[in-house]
């Protein structure tokens, strides 16, 4: 990136940074940490199925930090169908996750008037993802490597650009190293934050099960757009053949959910003459399929094993109804996502 076209870029002399505020005990910190030297900071947070915003709002209600709410489906869909890096345990792209937030962050930058971004990050803290070389090829790849400033740990990386400018005292940054939380709980001590977010969550691509069910996904189906991978959170899910996924609710949530979203190219089960669970299928099943489908949805209804149920399948162009009986617990769950 030019550096000229940045400092060209501020019209003003207020020094503005722009921080990735995920909403973590660290996040919070490094805006603290370089609003103690008078620079002002916004926020900036990415949207998806799989994140979840609400940690960056507290944080944002919290320390009076404006929030910018950029859209990134289009950009972890991409990163789940060819991680130039790899997966981490679950179906997290680490690496490649964090370098494109760090350019979309660096390409909001200038419209936003900052001249900078930051991060909360704390070397070493996690053993994969912020290790040294780590942090620097993410840094590098992002494309604004000389611009992200890590104030809870640049005493211990090289002076970034806008140390070496004097917009950021460098003496007042921290150096922060490893997986203990007690620096960081003193100093949140020190800035007078009492409500201290848990450490973990907020990605559900590290959770082993919600991975599990978009694995699945993407080698039958594809990741292709945002409905599927909404649904992968409702319900119980049955991989009936490649193309062909049976979901059934839970609960009355899960039903809600699945009957408000079906499509025309879906079909609805319902049990007719007992309590029992919304289930959805494609309408590609074959009869063999529909049926099968219909008897796993007697299995979660009132009705005892042994007797028939009613279910009625519902699709935009017709209605009918199949009289099944429970399919065997044992029979299903090698089908279970
Ligand atoms: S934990 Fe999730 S949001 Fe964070 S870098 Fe990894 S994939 Fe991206």
């Amino acid at each position: 990136m030019n550096s000229e076209a940045v400092s060209d870029s501020v019209g003003d002399r207020r020094i503005r940074a722009l921080m990735l505020l995920s909403g973590g005990l660290d996040s919070r910190l490094a805006v603290c940490v370089l609003r103690k030297q008078g620079i002002e900071v916004q926020g900036i947070v990415f949207d998806s199925p799989f994140f979840d915003l609400a940690p960056a709002r507290a944080a944002s209600e919290q320390l009076g930090v404006p929030l910018h709410v950029q859209d990134f489906s289009a950009d972890i869909l991409e990163l789940l169908n060819a991680p130039r890096h790899g997966f981490g345990s679950c179906m997290n792209p680490c690496i490649d996750c964090h370098a494109r937030m760090l350019r979309r962050a660096g390409e909001r930058m200038r419209e936003l008037g900052c001249r900078f971004i930051c991060t909360g990050e704390v070397l070493d803290e996690r053993p994969m993802s912020q290790n040294r070389a780590s942090l620097d090829l993410v840094a590098r790849e992002s494309g604004f490597a000389e611009w992200i400033v890590r104030p809870l740990s640049a005493g211990l990386l090289p002076a970034t650009e806008p140390e070496q400018r004097g917009w950021v005292a460098r003496d007042a940054l921290l150096s922060l190293r490893g997986r203990g939380r007690k620096p960081q709980l003193r100093l949140a001590e020190q800035f007078g934050l009492r409500e201290i977010p848990p450490v973990a969550g907020g990605c559900r691509l590290t959770e082993p099960n919600f991975s599990r069910r978009l694995r699945d996904l993407k080698d039958h189906e594809g990741l292709n757009g945002v409905r599927s991978i909404f649904l992968l959170r409702y319900g119980r899910h049955f991989r009936l053949a490649d193309k062909v996924k049976l979901i059934v609710g839970r609960n009355e949530q899960d039903n809600a959910v699945l009957d408000g979203t079906a499509e025309l190219y879906e079909l609805l089960l319902q049990t007719e003459d007992a309590r029992g669970p919304t289930g959805l299928l494609p309408n590609t099943a074959n009869e063999a399929q529909v049926r099968f489908a219909c008897a796993i949805c007697a299995r979660y209804s009132d009705v005892p094993p042994d007797r028939t149920v009613m279910i009625r399948v519902r699709s935009p162009r017709r209605s009918w109804r199949e009289a099944v009986l429970p399919v065997a617990p044992e029979d299903i769950e090698p089908l279970r996502v």
